[in-house]
């Protein structure tokens, strides 16, 4: 069976290639490199002992996915292709509705063509807002997005409902996302931000290796056991194999399904930071700042429908998931520029 997986260079893909290799399928990875390096690919090739092809292309140049489609006969496409930096989309709001929704529609309308019906699509706990109640489930309210990058989310959401219902051939598994951390155990693939780092995990492993001062957390007045926000951490090996779980439902033709992938453990910033602390054998320099526009206080979420539908269960916690990214963070201090 053949894959296509849009955006696999990335940090989640490059980890959800790994489990699709390793569970017998095959991978062609198309990615424009815009947040990425080809090399996180020599290595998946690596850890896995099996080849891939990858084809460097953008989800707007409709000519090109036309031709990806002509040369391949693909079984299901994840969509990791997608830009993901809040803060920016503040500021480009054009260009992420854009890179986001056209590309998603370009390669719903390629499908279609080509007759692929069955679509796995990145979405984020941030559709949910500031959820009344937590722990949050796949039945709760959705909307509220406080920024750009989490609205393109919520209406990606919402074309896809719209295309099953107009063409309910489309199999489709939306995946929110709960907060990936962590690295492949080999420590050969992990996330490589680009420049400063805005989410807590890769800010903290700069910390850790000198290239951060301190650690800001944002914010010790939320309304939570120890005053800072309080997140379901998953490690991206688990969330990755989740993509292979929910590409099992997808060939029973079961329509449009949501599942949320999280542990169901809601972990505090200090309690992400003890755990690397714990990885380190040190302490970690921090200071207590202001809180950062746009954070709610607390989201976390049921696993029941994941497991019972799709037999999905993360296996590792916190303490793996810094583990991991420290493991990563130590062999490659520049990324994937060693
Ligand atoms: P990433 O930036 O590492 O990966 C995204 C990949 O898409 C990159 O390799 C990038 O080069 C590629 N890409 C971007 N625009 C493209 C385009 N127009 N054409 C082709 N390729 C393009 O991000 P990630 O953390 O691996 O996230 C993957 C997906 O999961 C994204 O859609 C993201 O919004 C979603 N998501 C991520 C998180 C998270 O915390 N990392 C949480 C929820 C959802
Ligand atoms: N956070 C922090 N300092 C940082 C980055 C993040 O205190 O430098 C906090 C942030 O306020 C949030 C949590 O860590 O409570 C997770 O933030 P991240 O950006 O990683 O993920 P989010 O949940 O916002 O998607």
């Amino acid at each position: 069976m053949k894959i296509l997986v849009t955006g696999g260079a990335g940090y989640i893909g490059s980890h959800t290639c790994v489990e699709l290799l390793n569970n017998g399928f095959e991978v062609v990875v198309y990615d424009n490199l815009s947040n990425s390096k080809e090399e996180a690919l020599t290595r998946v090739k690596k850890i896995t002992g099996k080849d891939l092809i990858f084809v460097k292309g953008d989800v707007l140049d409709v000519k090109a996915l036309d031709k990806l489609f002509n040369e391949h006969k693909f079984d299901c496409v994840i969509n990791f292709a997608g830009l993901k930096a809040v803060g920016e989309s503040v500021k480009k709001p054009l260009e992420y509705y854009h890179n986001n929704i056209t590309g998603a529609i370009n390669l719903l309308e390629v499908m279609k063509k080509y007759e692929c019906y069955n679509f796995i699509f990145s979405s984020s706990a941030t559709v949910y807002g500031d959820p009344e109640v937590v722990p949050v489930d796949e039945n709760s309210k959705i909307g509220g997005t406080t920024n750009p990058y989490g609205t393109t989310k919520l209406f990606i959401e919402q074309i896809l409902k719209d295309l099953h219902y107009a063409e309910p051939k489309f199999n489709i598994a939306i995946l929110r996302y709960f907060n990936p951390i962590g690295a492949h155990p080999t420590g050969l693939i992990g996330e490589d931000p680009n420049g400063i780092p805005n989410n807590l995990a890769p800010y903290i492993t700069q910390v850790m290796i000198g290239k951060r001062e301190k650690l800001t957390i944002f914010g010790n007045d939320y309304e939570t056991p120890d005053g800072t926000c309080i997140r379901d951490y998953i490690h991206v090996c688990d969330l990755a194999y989740g993509h292979v779980c929910a590409l099992r439902k997808l060939l029973e033709n079961p329509g449009l399904v949501i599942y949320n992938l999280g542990t169901g453990t809601g972990s505090s910033v200090f309690d992400v930071l003890h755990a690397f602390e714990k990885a380190y054998g040190k302490e970690i320099p921090y200071v207590i700042g202001n809180r950062r526009a746009g954070d709610i206080a607390v989201n976390f979420t049921k696993v029941d429908k994941a497991l019972n539908e799709i037999n999905f269960k993360a296996k590792y916690d916190i303490n793996d998931m810094a583990r991991d990214q420290w493991n990563w963070q130590a062999k490659n201090q520049n990324g994937y520029e060693n």
